[in-house]
């Protein structure tokens, strides 16, 4: 295998020579850790779209992001950073394992913003890890994860607070982190694939879910949700040129 190529469930990462990478969103979705897999014939296009309006959103609200640029349609130019192996998910309401580990109902709202660390590991299945482990396995320094916690609470609520003027309700998110340059950069991707996103006035599944759960077709949703997210004017960025910077 390359070792500059990268080939994870939804993306592949191209390490490029100069200190940048190409994130390339593919077609493929995956569920229960990879239990479930299919794949939609544009869904990396919608997924690309929506994360390079999200992650420019959240750097002109100073939160430090790999985003360079994007690049073609299913390709975005990012800092190249070392992951951190951890998923940090910021909740604002009850969904997912969040109901089962607690029991408390779907919906129930998480005020003020419940923030977990899961260890990512396939072979654990990603475990939920606390500070403790975190320290234990060397994955992040005190200091790095009092900075990840932190820019993870902050953009999620940046972001919640953006999403509602298009009457969506963010229930959930999940980010990953990177180290580059001596410091700790928002990397991946945010996207309806790592969000759960609910219409505030009828609950309507606008995420993922439609494909884990069975509940509606899953391009049309993502669809349906980028344009909904293309009337917010913060969210206008410039249109797409075919500009190439590697
Ligand atoms: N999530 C993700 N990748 C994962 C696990 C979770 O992007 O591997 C996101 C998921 O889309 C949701 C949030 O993190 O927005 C919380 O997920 P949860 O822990 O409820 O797990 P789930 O029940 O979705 O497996």
């Amino acid at each position: 295998m390359r070792d500059d190529l990268y080939e994870g469930k939804a993306k592949q990462v191209r390490l490029l020579p100069n200190g940048l990478a190409e994130i390339y969103f593919k077609d493929d979705a995956t569920a229960g850790n990879g239990k479930k897999r299919a794949t939609f014939p544009g869904k990396g296009e919608l997924c690309c779209r929506i994360s390079e309006r999200l992650l420019a959103y959240l750097a002109r609200e100073q939160i430090p992001t790999h985003l360079v640029q994007r690049k073609d349609e299913r390709t975005l130019i990012c800092r190249a950073v070392e992951i951190i192996p951890l998923e940090v998910v910021v909740r604002f309401a009850v969904a997912g394992s969040l109901c089962t580990r607690t029991g408390l109902p779907y919906g129930h709202p998480c005020t003020p913003p419940v923030c977990e660390l899961y260890y990512k590991r396939d072979d654990l299945s990603d475990p939920l890890i606390n500070d403790d482990h975190v320290r234990l396995l060397g994955i992040a320094s005190p200091a790095e994860l009092a900075t990840l916690r932190s820019l993870a609470l902050t953009a999620a609520q940046a972001l919640r607070t953006l999403f509602l003027q298009a009457d969506v309700a963010l229930f959930d998110l999940k980010f990953e982190f990177g180290r580059a340059d001596g410091r700790v950069w928002l990397a991946d991707e945010i996207s309806p694939d790592t969000c759960r996103f609910r219409d505030v006035h009828s609950g309507q599944v606008l995420d993922k879910d439609v494909f884990r759960q069975d509940l509606a077709e899953l391009v049309p949703t993502y669809a349906a949700l980028l344009a909904r997210l293309e009337k917010i004017p913060a969210l206008q960025v410039p249109a797409f040129s075919h500009q190439e910077v590697a």
